[in-house]
């Protein structure tokens, strides 16, 4: 296919027009789709920022499925790996009038194990707990189910603690030598994955096997010629977060359970046992007694004290694997349970010792308990895996300059000899929007900062009568607004924490006078077109908290090299961040809005101008009457 062939796919009267309602010819669309031509026929990674707007999708799809053989496209989220597969690929293909072999592939925790459910049947403490509902609706869609994905049963809702007794772990599945292996579900999936030409898959999917860590059905995804990662942005913390070793209380906590529920297929088992996993349990329950007031994350420096109950829990995974040495051999589900209490045994002891390779960190939200060990350096590792495959590799994102530059993304991923390539938005910003930096505003760190803000932007969103996104850099800000504007505006609240994402956006689209309260999640990902949406209030430039340890630990990688962290590191990520929140906006041709950013330090600070300077170019206002004057204007427009 020739590059004046793909400029007919993606021109005016092309059969993308005949299939795509609202398909119009963009520039940057066909732009990217010969990068991307020319790089798969160079076989040269390539680094393509393409803005919002551009159709970035279909500028992938149309040269991969003309020119390679086997490629493997990577989405953020599972809903955009459903979206994608569902939706955009089917039209590509009729675009093309071609027809190819194509696999959706989840992680194996989305995939109903048929060994666990059976075991767990049998299981008299879970038929009559709390979750003996949940359990028989999944033990009958279990029965008819073809594809074992737990997507279908939406009656179980997603936090049910049923799903992790009935899905498996690259830690209790027992691979080849399962009984049901030839039903099952997350082999069926994979092997269909393996002779596809076209993979959907996630960025955890991809990772966690890229760095092997779901290993008993060999690799997943091997032969690719071509990688297309969407939402590249994201790739940075997702390697970081596998290229780390973690083990969790939870983790501990089940293998005892298991161990239990195995000693039933062994005679003699459970007098060996018993003990030993009593000791486990007591072990890790005096642990945990040392965590429970622990912030969400934090540095091991915060829980050294803790190393004599860690040794101690050391000491009770031993006793338990040499128990569980003795009575292993009379089935595959002990002799699995050994393996885990060594694994688990080892994990934590390489935690305790550490090594100046890795930072050891803590994470202690919802209940849940972990340590981790995270690399320094990710570009060694992805360089090794790159290096191991033949493919071309390409990354996407909207968000991934940061004035203009790829540095920051490239370095940190060892890109050392990629092409690059912006395309600019195809949106009119100049015209479609107006920015609002408030003046006279506290420091970001006052603690009256937030009313302050709020003081001066409620004007605006009565004049938008609602229609208001306002992002939070912190849940503590997000609570201390919902108060003051109820107590202050008669505005519908859609307030995150208060219910679920889906729910927040649902209500927002269909109650008038709505404004939208939301926090990390909220910054990307959300897609409100039209007038629904038309102001966006952001209340601080998103620097990552510095307690972060992942953050730390980039920190910490970057002076190491010889790098000033504050602009090679925190910058970029704040600048990424703050474009990822302005971009909730404008998503359409037709859409128009007034951008308000709270921090005055991107005027005051010199690192404001690289914030401005990667915004899109969106008509500066001085006063908050001029930016209600251009809403009315457009509002008025609209109508006529
Ligand atoms: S092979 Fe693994 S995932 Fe499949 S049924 Fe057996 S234990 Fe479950």
């Amino acid at each position: 296919m020739s590059v004046q062939q793909l400029s007919d796919l993606f021109g005016p009267g092309s059969e993308l027009e005949q299939l795509i309602g609202r398909f119009s010819p963009r520039p940057g669309q066909l732009i990217m789709a010969q990068a991307i031509e020319e790089a798969l026929l160079d076989q040269k990674d390539l680094v393509v920022e393409a803005a919002t707007g551009t159709g970035k999708t279909l500028a992938y799809l149309l040269p991969i499925l003309l020119h390679a053989e086997r490629a493997i496209i990577s989405t953020g989220t599972l809903n955009l790996q459903d979206q994608l597969f569902n939706r955009d690929l089917p039209l590509a293909l009729k675009a093309l009038g071609i027809e190819k072999e194509t696999a959706l592939l989840k992680g194996r925790s989305n995939y109903l194990c048929l060994h666990r459910l059976e075991q767990h049947g049998q299981d008299e403490g879970i038929r009559d707990g709390d979750w003996a509902e949940d359990f028989s609706a999944v033990s009958a869609w279990a029965r008819h189910t073809l594809t074992g994905d737990v997507a279908e049963l939406d009656t179980v809702g997603t936090d049910s603690g049923v799903w992790p007794l009935v899905t498996s772990t690259q830690d209790n599945c027992l691979g080849s030598e399962c009984p049901l292996f030839s039903k099952c579900h997350v082999v069926r999936a994979r092997r269909q994955a393996q002779s596809a030409d076209l993979v959907v898959v996630n960025h955890h999917l991809l990772f966690a096997d890229l760095s092997l860590k779901q290993t008993g059905f060999g690799e997943v995804l091997p032969g690719a010629d071509v990688m297309v990662i969407d939402e590249a942005h994201q790739i940075p913390d997702t390697a970081m977060r596998f290229f780390s070793q973690g083990m969790s209380a939870w983790q501990v906590r089940e293998l005892t359970r298991d161990t239990l529920v195995a000693c039933g297929q062994a005679s003699g088992a459970l007098a060996i046992l018993r003990k030993p996993i009593e000791g486990v349990r007591s072990a890790v329950d005096q642990a945990m007694a040392r965590f429970v007031d622990l912030p969400a994350k934090g540095e091991f420096a915060k829980i050294a004290s803790t190393v004599p109950q860690l040794e101690a829990l050391i000491k009770a995974l031993r006793q338990l694997e040499q128990a569980l040495s003795q009575v292993a051999d009379q089935s595959r589900d002990l002799s699995q349970c050994l393996e885990r209490a060594s694994s688990l045994e080892k994990r934590l002891g390489h935690f305790v010792a550490g090594d100046r390779d890795h930072i050891r960190w803590f994470s202690n939200r919802n209940g849940r308990f972990s340590l981790n060990l995270t690399p320094l350096d990710i570009a060694t590792p992805l360089k090794e895996i790159r290096a191991q495959t033949p493919a071309t590799w390409i990354m996407t994102s909207a968000t991934l300059a940061v004035a203009g530059q790829f540095d920051h993304f490239t370095t940190r991923l060892g890109l050392d000899d990629c092409r690059e390539l912006t395309i600019p938005t195809p949106f009119d910003y100049a015209r479609q929007t107006r920015l609002w930096l408030p003046k006279d505003l506290p420091e970001p760190s006052s603690p009256n900062h937030t009313q302050a803000l709020l003081e001066q932007v409620t004007p605006l969103m009565k004049a938008s009568q609602g229609r208001a996104f306002l992002l939070f850099t912190s849940h503590r800000a997000l609570r201390q607004a919902a108060v003051w504007l109820r107590a202050n505006t008669d505005f519908n609240l859609q307030v995150q924490e208060e219910a679920t994402r889906r729910v927040l956006l649902e209500r927002f689209l269909s109650e008038p006078n709505s404004v939208l309260l939301g926090a990390a999640s909220f910054w990307e990902g959300v897609d409100v077109p039209g007038m629904s949406l038309s102001v966006v209030v952001i209340d601080k430039l998103p620097f990552a908290p510095p307690d972060d340890p992942i953050l730390e630990a980039t920190i910490k990688a970057a002076t190491e090299r010889g790098e000033r962290a504050f602009a090679t590191v925190q910058i970029p990520h704040a600048v990424l961040s703050l474009k990822q929140g302005v971009g909730r906006l404008i998503r359409q041709a037709e859409d128009f809005g007034v951008m308000v950013i709270g921090d005055p330090r991107i005027k005051t600070r010199s690192y404001g101008r690289i914030f401005l300077k990667s915004l899109p170019n969106m008509t500066e206002v001085g006063e908050i009457d001029e930016a209600i004057d251009f809403l009315y204007g457009q509002f008025h427009e609209s109508d006529a």
